[in-house]
């Protein structure tokens, strides 16, 4: 970290917890991520963290930390979309943000720092495959900007009550297994049908529009829920949310996207 712009006068404490290509993140890591940022949290002489992660699924991860914490100081992810090799590697100052982020009596809660962007983890997205601005909350907007370590704050940061402790989460081995299915023209029953012949928990359905279901498919996920399986639609829309409708055959993500709302399933469903 040394040469990082704005760090003289920060006591910074590391720890690895692991160290993975993110698209390969898994449950065990999450669980042991979790604890340690527990542990962290719990010290009074730390204000806030920082979790370096890769971007693919760095909203993933932030919103299960969200989900499982809480936390009232600030917990920051943050990375690179290009490599420390690259001639305007976005790597040191996204850092440096996220230190300036963590370290700010003005942040609370999970959030992701990137290109100078505060987002929360409700709402954050990866919705770019290079770019080094790869970050979008969509459309409820960021919650800060990052000028010169100093924080421009533009709304409240979303708290609320933990969906399960991260003190309680089971042994990977013994979470739930809640999977994503997509709906697109001509979708058809067969893969909902495999999954629960397979014995999955757990079905979020990627819907089209406002969580809109084809006929087949829809079928399938409301005669997988007549036989116990939670299903939840969502849309595989970037920006919006589901608005329920009267009359709806399967319930709503509550605005989630599709893989946020797998992991509050996950987490709903776990022993
Ligand atoms: N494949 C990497 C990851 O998400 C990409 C990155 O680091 O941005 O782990």
């Amino acid at each position: 970290m040394r040469g990082l712009p704005g760090l003289a006068g920060l006591a910074l404490h590391t720890e690895q917890v692991a160290q993975l290509d993110s698209k390969d993140m898994d449950f065990a890591t999450w669980c042991v991520l979790a604890q340690r940022c527990a542990h962290w949290l719990a010290q009074q002489d730390v204000a806030g963290i920082v979790v370096t992660h890769g971007t693919d699924t760095m909203e993933e991860t932030a919103f299960f930390l969200h989900s499982v914490l809480a936390p009232a100081k600030p917990v920051v992810l943050t990375g690179a979309m290009r490599p420390a090799t690259s001639a305007a590697a976005d790597g040191p100052q996204n850092l440096a943000d996220a230190l300036a982020v963590a370290a700010s009596p003005l942040a609370q809660g999970v959030c992701v720092v990137f290109a100078g962007t505060v987002h929360a983890a409700l709402d954050v997205q990866k919705v770019h495959g290079y770019r080094p601005d790869a970050f979008s909350s969509g459309d409820a907007g960021p919650l800060a900007y990052v000028e010169e370590g100093r924080l421009r704050v533009l709304r409240a940061w979303p708290q609320g009550p933990a969906l399960r402790n991260a003190g309680s989460l089971p042994d990977a081995a013994r979470w739930p297994r809640v999977e994503i299915v997509m709906n697109f023209a001509g979708a058809g029953p067969a893969i909902v049908e495999a999954l629960v012949k397979d014995g999955v928990d757990g079905i979020v359905v990627a819907g089209t529009g406002n969580g809109s279901v084809h006929h087949a498919l829809e079928g399938a996920l409301a005669r997988a829920q007549e036989q116990g399986t939670s299903v939840r639609r969502s849309s595989r829309c970037l920006l919006g949310r589901v608005l329920p409708q009267a009359g709806d055959r399967l319930p709503d993500a509550g605005g989630l996207s599709p893989v946020k709302a797998r992991i509050a399933l996950l987490l709903e469903l776990m022993p």
